[in-house]
């Protein structure tokens, strides 16, 4: 698999706030990451980093192989991370059409990226007539004008009304299916979510996660079991050899698995041992559980 992006240590200090500190991942083609984490967690700055509006304070970062300069690079990245900002008085085309003489690329791309973004039927209306969802995906659409290799995006669905939103997330989902490798910043757990394969979970300029999303959400899960004998239940599980730890609650006990264990043989091996289960059931944590508990156990 090629990398795209290789950064490692990068940390950035303003005066005595680190805002990022230390972060190391790495990008490969065609997979879509997200910046996960909380305001003022250091997604922004780390964007800023990695496109050069922002100096680091130490650490480095490499584009593509690593054989060119960060300059020419950058011309095979495509980023949003400002309020899309076009002429208010000229149309999407006209505004297209300047930004294709900026970039240097044909002018024939206009209509195809108008079409990805779903704005060719308003292709001639004045960009101040446009809602704010048509502006981010006119936005879009520019910064895909010179086929770039990555889209970077800077909280792609702030602002928006949920039909923007169900709009923007589904554009970029489209533009993942076509190969472009995608990077975005979020503090919205559930975009991260449905849009990412991969998520860096940031807090405090910290990274406390980084991989897979469906990671950390097929986590093994946790049972909660009652029993007639609630201690002879807590005995046993105790000493169970797939159970890591339980927990005593008012009305059940939870026990976490240290393997993969189906409810079925759980339950079987208890009541195997005499126990008289009156209740059990299989519970998995949501992605904004365990985003909680990894924020919780940093704290620590
Ligand atoms: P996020 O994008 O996750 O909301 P930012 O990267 O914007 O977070 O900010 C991270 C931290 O750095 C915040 O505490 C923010 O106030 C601070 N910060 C960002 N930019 C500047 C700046 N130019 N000067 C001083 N502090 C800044
Ligand atoms: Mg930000």
């Amino acid at each position: 698999m090629s990398t795209i992006l290789n950064v490692t240590d990068l940390t950035k200090k303003f005066g005595r706030l680190t805002a990022v500190n230390a972060l190391s991942f790495s990008i490969n083609k065609g997979n879509v990451y997200g910046i996960l984490g909380p305001n003022g967690s250091g997604k922004s700055t780390t964007l800023g980093m990695i496109l050069n509006v922002v100096n680091p304070t130490s650490g480095t970062f490499s584009w593509f192989d690593g054989t060119q300069n960060t300059h020419q690079a950058l011309k095979r990245v495509g980023a949003i991370i400002e309020r899309p900002n076009f002429y208010p008085y000229m149309t999407a085309a006209q505004n297209l059409r300047l930004v294709c003489r900026i970039k240097e690329v044909p002018q024939s791309k206009i209509e195809e990226k108008l079409e990805l973004v779903d704005l060719l039927d308003r292709k001639n209306d004045k960009f101040k007539t446009y809602s704010l969802g048509m502006k981010q995906r006119l936005a879009i659409a520019s910064a895909l004008l010179n086929d770039p290799e990555i889209l970077i995006l800077d909280e792609p669905t702030n602002g928006l009304d949920p039909q923007g939103i169900a709009q923007v997330r589904g554009i970029i989902k489209k533009i993942a299916a076509q190969g472009t490798t995608i990077l975005l910043a979020s503090h919205l757990l559930d975009e991260v979510e449905k849009v990412c394969s991969h998520v860096l979970v940031l807090q405090k300029g910290t990274r406390i996660y980084f991989g897979e999303v469906t990671a950390l959400t097929t986590d093994l899960g946790y049972f909660e079991i009652n029993a007639t004998d609630v201690t002879a239940l807590q005995n046993i599980l105790d000493k169970h050899k797939d159970i890591e730890k339980i927990e005593i609650h008012e009305s059940y006990i939870l026990a976490y698995p240290n393997k993969t264990i189906s409810a079925t043989d759980l339950s079987k091996s208890l009541s195997e041992q005499g126990i008289i289960i009156t209740h059990f059931a299989q519970k998995h944590k949501t992605l904004e559980e365990q985003f909680l508990s990894l924020t919780k156990n940093q704290q620590l």
